[in-house]
C-alpha cells in the first residue's frame, strides 16, 4: 500500500531511506534547510522543499500533519533533531521515527515522543559483527536483550530433512517462521516441508538457543 512520508534531514542516512522509500512506489516529501541536497534528491521524491523542519510554521504551511510517517535524519545538530520531533509529535504525527548519534541523544529523543529511535552506526555495527562472527547468518533482527530472529542458511546436515527429522522447535527452543528458497518465500512451513541445502531459514529464538542452532546446524 503506498505510504505518505516526510523525511527530514537529507545527508547520507536521509537521502538513503529517501530513495529507497521512492523506489518502492510511495509518496515522499523531503526537507532539509541545505538547498544543494533538496536539489540532489529532486528525482527521487514526490516533493522536495528547502525549509527548516524546527519552525513550526513552515512545518504547517507545508501541510507536514497530514503525513502519517516521519523520518528525522537531522544526525548531529542534537537541538535541531530534538526540537523537529518535539513539533512533529505535537503536530500529531502518529509515527515519528528519529536517527540519533548516541544513546544520550536516543533518551532524549524518547522523553519527547519519538516512536523510534534508530543509531545507524550502532545497530550496523551489531549486524556486521554478527555475520563476522557466523558466515551463514545472512540477516539479524534484534526483538529484545534476549531474544532474536536471524536468517540462517541450510547446511548440508539440513539437507533433505524436514522440520520434523530436524526436531528445532524441542531441541533447541526455536521456532522456524518461514524458509526462502530461491526468490520463493514460504511463511508458516509445513512439518514436513524438505529442506535443500543453502535454503535460508528464518527463526525465532533465545540468543543462547540460536547459537546452539547455529553451531550444531
Ligand atoms: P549522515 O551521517 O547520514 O550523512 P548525519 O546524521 O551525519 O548524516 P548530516 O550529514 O549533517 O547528518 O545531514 C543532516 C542533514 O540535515 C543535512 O543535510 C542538514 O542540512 C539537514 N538539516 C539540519 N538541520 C535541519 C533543519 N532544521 N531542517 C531541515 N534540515 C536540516
Ligand atoms: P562513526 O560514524 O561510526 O562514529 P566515523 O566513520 O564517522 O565513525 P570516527 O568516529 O571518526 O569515524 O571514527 C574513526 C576511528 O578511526 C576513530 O576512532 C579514529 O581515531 C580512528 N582512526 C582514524 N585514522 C586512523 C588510522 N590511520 N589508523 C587507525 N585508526 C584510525
Ligand atoms: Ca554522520
Amino acid at each position: 500500500m503506498k505510504k505518505q512520508i516526510v523525511v527530514i534531514g537529507l545527508g547520507r542516512f536521509g537521502s538513503s531511506v529517501c530513495k529507497e522509500l521512492h523506489s518502492m512506489g510511495h509518496e515522499i516529501m523531503a526537507i532539509d534547510t541545505d538547498p544543494e541536497k533538496v536539489d540532489t534528491l529532486r528525482d527521487y521524491a514526490s516533493f522536495t522543499v528547502i525549509a527548516d523542519a524546527t519552525d513550526k510554521n513552515q512545518l504547517n504551511s507545508l501541510g507536514v500533519r497530514n503525513f502519517e510517517h516521519a523520518i528525522v535524519a537531522i544526525g548531529d545538530n542534537l537541538q535541531a533533531s530534538v526540537l523537529c520531533t518535539l513539533m512533529l509529535k505535537e503536530l500529531g504525527l502518529p509515527k515519528v521515527w528519529v536517527k540519533a548519534r548516541d544513546l544520550q541523544h536516543e533518551k532524549i529523543l524518547h522523553k519527547v515522543g519519538a516512536d523510534r529511535v534508530i543509531q545507524p552506526e550502532k545497530e550496523m555495527g551489531i549486524r556486521v559483527a554478527h555475520h563476522v562472527d557466523s558466515e551463514s547468518i545472512v540477516d539479524y533482527i534484534d526483538l529484545s536483550h534476549d531474544y532474536s530472529i536471524i536468517e540462517l542458511v541450510a547446511s548440508k546436515k539440513m539437507a533433505n530433512k524436514n522440520l520434523v527429522d530436524l526436531n528445532i522447535r524441542k531441541e533447541f527452543n526455536c521456532i522456524v517462521l518461514a524458509i526462502k528458497k530461491q526468490e520463493e518465500v514460504n511463511i508458516a512451513p509445513a512439518i514436513d516441508e524438505v529442506i535443500e541445502q543453502s535454503d535460508v531459514l528464518i527463526v525465532m529464538g533465545h540468543k543462547d538457543d540460536l547459537k546452539r542452532l547455529e553451531d550444531k546446524a
